[in-house]
């Protein structure tokens, strides 16, 4: 598998976005370089981190270590919820996360989660359109935005994000948040793409059977049926086999009866926080 397999989405601001790409949530600081030097050498050119992961340094020193040209990659970090507010706090947390990752410009800046409660996230996003308009970051997007948080945001601000990525899985698929995003040319990223190994997803009936057709494991086929979704993904993995086994995906297609009855499996199985109540 080489790493110009991986199809790409169109962004709606000119840029494209690796459909596949490796999270690094939940990946120890002290091993994030091991792992993501992994990650590239397998192929993955797309790596999602953020702030609050505490690994963005690890990441950059795989990154700088690689040898791979700047340009090949796709990295995306996430401005955290005590960083919100008026531009200059925006800026420097964005100076920082830069600084961590090594890199010069950054491919896509998330705001992380709306937090309501504290009612920042338009102020935080005017900083964000400016911040765009430096060029030091190419793309900019939200994180956990339900369809409403959405709305005010294209009502009262300029840009229109990028990508919204949210927790999707087939037992979760916010198929609201998904409509309004399609219908305003926001891809949609899906985190959590394999139910965190929370939910029992590779279990599931219809998951097995088009696993046994196809020959592939349950985790190959749920990101596929996310590839056909026209999702972005990210599975996280800190071993190398499952590493290969997540992006070896490009070889096979669901049917669109096997898409329609894993698509049928939406139970509403949320795995972490409501982004109306996680502030
Ligand atoms: P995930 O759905 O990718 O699940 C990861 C877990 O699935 C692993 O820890 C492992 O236990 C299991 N797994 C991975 N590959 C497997 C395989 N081939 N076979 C069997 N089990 C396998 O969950 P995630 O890491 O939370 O989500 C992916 C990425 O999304 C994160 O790393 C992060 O970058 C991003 N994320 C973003 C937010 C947000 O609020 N924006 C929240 C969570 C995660």
């Amino acid at each position: 598998m080489t790493a110009s397999k991986v199809t790409r989405i169109q962004l709606n601001d000119g840029y494209s976005i690796p459909q596949l790409g490796f999270g690094v949530f939940k990946v120890d600081p002290h091993e994030t370089e091991r792992i993501v030097a992994d990650a590239l050498e397998v192929g993955y050119r797309h790596l999602d981190t953020a702030r609050i992961y505490g690994n963005e340094e690890g990441v950059g020193r795989a990154i700088a270590s690689s040898g791979i040209a700047r340009e090949e990659l796709f990295v995306t970090t996430k401005l955290w919820n005590d960083d919100q507010g008026p531009e200059a706090g925006v800026v420097d947390a964005f100076e920082r996360s830069l600084d961590r990752l090594g890199l010069e410009y950054l491919d896509l800046y998330l705001i992380h989660w709306p937090t309501p409660a504290r009612d920042r996230y338009l102020e935080t996003w005017r900083a964000f359109e400016r911040l765009r308009e430096t060029g030091r970051v190419r793309s900019i997007g939200v994180s956990n935005f339900l369809a409403h948080h959405l709305e005010r945001l294209l009502a009262e601000t300029d840009v229109v994000p990028a990508v919204d990525q949210i927790e999707l899985h087939p037992a979760h698929q916010q198929p609201e948040t998904g409509a309004f995003a399609r219908e305003h040319g926001i891809a949609i990223e899906a985190w959590g793409p394999l139910g965190q190994g929370k939910y029992p997803l590779f279990e599931l009936p219809q998951v097995q059977a088009a696993s046994a057709t196809h020959g592939k494991t349950p985790a190959q086929v749920v990101i596929r049926w996310h590839l056909q979704r026209r999702h972005v993904v990210f599975p996280k993995s800190a071993h190398r086999h499952r590493m290969e086994e997540n992006f070896d995906v490009f070889d096979f297609e669901l049917s669109e009866a096997e898409m329609q009855a894993i698509t049928a499996l939406e139970r509403g199985g949320r795995v972490s926080a409501h982004p109306d109540e996680f502030n």
